[in-house]
């Protein structure tokens, strides 16, 4: 255990929680490989939890921020700053629809914040609807809007007036349908949750259009249009919560693009400034002006993040990153499923780009997040970062920065070869379990 370890356990609470058994201590960052204390390099297929969307020190981003911090760190949102408004512009003008005003926050939690009390206000109702398998954030609202219960620490945000309809789980689908013939019971089920779980007058309807700490699961097609549909009947607006699958993450624009529905908000975070803090909601005009203040955040729209922001923009326009993460994609995709054939514990391969997860699983399907976690613990001792997941803690999700190679994914996959093999040559019952498969429509 290095010093820095045993510092941690001793000062910082033990809500921080940490990765692996004996946590990771990193000091440096490059592309899309990461060191540690140890001099230890991994090849990261998490983007620093996807914050690191154009990769770690990134020269851009880092040229930006320096020449920033030399010049002007900080106000606050009670001066204007040129750096907020052309990413204000810039956000207007690359997002779907008539989004056009933001409000830039800190963090995704704040995003969501400000989406729901723009909501409220626009709408003039309380209630709002989530999904299942959701998470949003980690304040009282973030809580309340986060569908699963392990993220709902001591009831927190339970009394908030947000309910959780189902979601679109096809590998696990609450119907006992398959994915070519269920006929979207799931997105149909939402009116009858409506009108016997709410009032029927909603402010909102937020989702993420592939779910991320819930395990990357990935509706079907029509999903968004059958549910936004039946939300904006009782009122509710729309919010997009695009901050794991914003700017690029899914092969498009942004992850609602793949299911031909605009939003009325949208919100964003972790990648947006590669690794800075920051947050965004972006609404319509109607809906932005029903928010007339007071802000809510001191260091919302700082112009070290707004720098950050504009820098990854650029990087990833004049890098055609969209379109790079969709080649990639494929081919991490690809490289999953024939893993998939031969290692049947992947019940199931998900998601879309470079949001790719794998469902971990025993006979029937049963989750095996013991062996989730020994997985990615197996995967760091062979120098390979991943993230973890999902309601039963047995999603593995893979999500490297959207530079990556080809070289590095068939790198990453041989990785991962090597790892399943390994767990298949310590649990010999793994060798008898049957494939659990599905096919998606896509
Ligand atoms: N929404 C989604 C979809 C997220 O994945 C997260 C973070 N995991 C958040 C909101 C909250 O963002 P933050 O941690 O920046 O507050």
């Amino acid at each position: 255990m290095s010093d820095v370890t045993g510092r941690q356990r001793e000062y910082l609470a033990p809500g921080v929680s940490t990765y692996y058994t004996d946590p990771l201590v990193l000091t440096r960052g490059d592309g899309r490989r990461v060191t540690d204390d140890m001099g230890r390099s991994y090849l990261d297929f998490f983007g620093g939890i996807l914050t690191v969307s154009i990769g770690h020190a990134h020269p851009a981003v880092t040229a930006a921020v320096s020449e920033q911090a030399a010049r002007l760190v900080h106000t606050s949102t009670l001066y204007v700053t040129e750096p907020m408004v052309d990413l204000a512009e810039r956000l207007a003008a690359i997002t779907p629809g008539k989004l056009k005003k933001s409000f830039f926050t800190t963090s995704g939690t704040e995003a969501n914040e400000t989406a729901i009390t723009m909501a409220q206000l626009a709408t003039g109702n309380q209630e709002v609807v989530t999904l299942r398998h959701s998470y949003s954030g980690r304040s009282q609202v973030g809580m309340g809007l986060t569908g699963q219960a392990n993220w709902k620490l001591a009831g927190s945000g339970m009394s908030l007036p947000i309910r959780q309809a189902h979601n679109a789980y096809c590998y696990r689908c609450p119907f006992q349908k398959t994915p070519d013939t269920c006929g979207l019971e799931c997105a149909k089920d939402l009116d009858d949750f409506i009108r016997t779980s709410t009032s029927g007058r909603l402010a909102a309807f937020l989702a993420e259009p592939i779910q991320g700490v819930g395990g990357f699961i990935t509706p079907p097609p029509a999903f968004f249009q059958e549910t936004v549909a039946i939300a904006r009947k009782y009122g509710a607006l729309f919010i997009d919560d695009e901050v794991q699958t914003g700017f690029g993450r899914t092969g498009k624009a942004f992850g609602i693009d793949h299911y031909g529905v605009h939003p009325d908000l949208m919100t964003f975070a972790k990648g947006l400034a590669n690794g800075l803090p920051i947050g965004a909601t972006i609404a319509t005009d109607e809906v932005a002006n029903a928010y007339q203040g007071p802000t809510i955040s001191t260091f919302g729209g700082n112009p070290l993040s707004m720098r950050a922001a504009l820098a990854t923009l650029d990087v990833m326009e004049r890098e055609n990153l969209t379109e790079a993460a969709r080649i990639r994609g494929n081919q991490l995709r690809q490289g999953l499923e024939d893993l998939s054939d031969r290692f049947p514990i992947l019940g199931d391969v998900r998601g879309k780009g470079l949001m790719q997860g794998l469902e971990i699983v025993l006979k029937d399907k049963k989750p095996a997040p013991d062996l989730a976690a020994e997985l990615l613990e197996e995967a760091q001792k062979r120098g390979l970062l991943v993230g973890k997941g999902g309601l039963y803690g047995n999603v593995i999700r893979i999500a490297p920065p959207l530079t990556v190679t080809a070289n590095e994914v068939t790198e990453a996959l041989e990785v991962l070869g090597e790892t399943l093999q390994s767990l298949y040559g310590t649990h010999s019952e793994l060798a008898a379990v049957p494939s659990t498969r599905i096919q998606y429509q896509d």
